[in-house]
């Protein structure tokens, strides 16, 4: 029988399984996970680990630990990335943008200039007609396996680098 405390090899992402080695950082509560489909370098996801659909599902437990993940990781990304700010947002319920059905937060590094008009990141997002012709979501291509498996190294070392002190 595994011990209590074995560290799970999968994580839920509504029906999507993820894989330990796409994670890159994981509590008793939340996880988090680099994305398939980036709309810029260093957009991550921080979801809880209960597959839980929208924000008003989640337990205060829940919404505490996947804010404090998710700074967490802001800090993390908003250095490792060189941004000047960070977009972070949840689309709650399809209606509302979530194509995957289950509660994740965005974290997005952002810079000067890096849409035409700053909102734009928004319908990026979503997934509609890209105001922004450099950057269409839907020809952004799936990555692989391993890309996103590295990324996931390189922010569990700066990770663990940040929680021992480090800048
Ligand atoms: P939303 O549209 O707010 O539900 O966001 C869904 C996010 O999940 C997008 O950023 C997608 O690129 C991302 N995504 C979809 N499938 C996967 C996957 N298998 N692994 C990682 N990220 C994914």
């Amino acid at each position: 029988m595994a011990a209590a405390s074995a560290i799970a090899k999968t994580f839920h992402f509504g029906p999507i399984i993820i894989p330990l080695s796409q994670t890159f950082l994981v509590t008793k509560l939340s996880y988090a996970l680099v994305n398939l489909k980036p709309i810029r370098p260093g957009h991550v996801l921080v979801a809880p680990r209960r597959k839980t659909l929208r924000f008003n599902d989640l337990t205060q437990e829940e919404v505490t630990d996947l804010f404090l993940q998710g700074q967490r990781v802001s800090k993390v990304i908003e250095k490792l990335f060189k941004a000047e700010g960070l977009t972070l947002c949840i689309q709650d319920g399809p209606k509302a943008g979530q194509t995957v059905p289950h509660v994740h937060l965005h974290v997005i590094p952002r810079h000067q200039g890096d849409f035409p008009n700053n909102d734009d990141i928004y319908s990026v997002l979503e997934g509609n007609v890209n105001p922004a012709p450099h950057i269409d979501n839907d020809q952004i291509n799936p990555r692989s396996n391993e890309e996103m498996a590295a990324e996931a190294v390189l922010l569990r070392s700066e990770l663990g680098h940040w929680n021992q002190g480090g800048d």
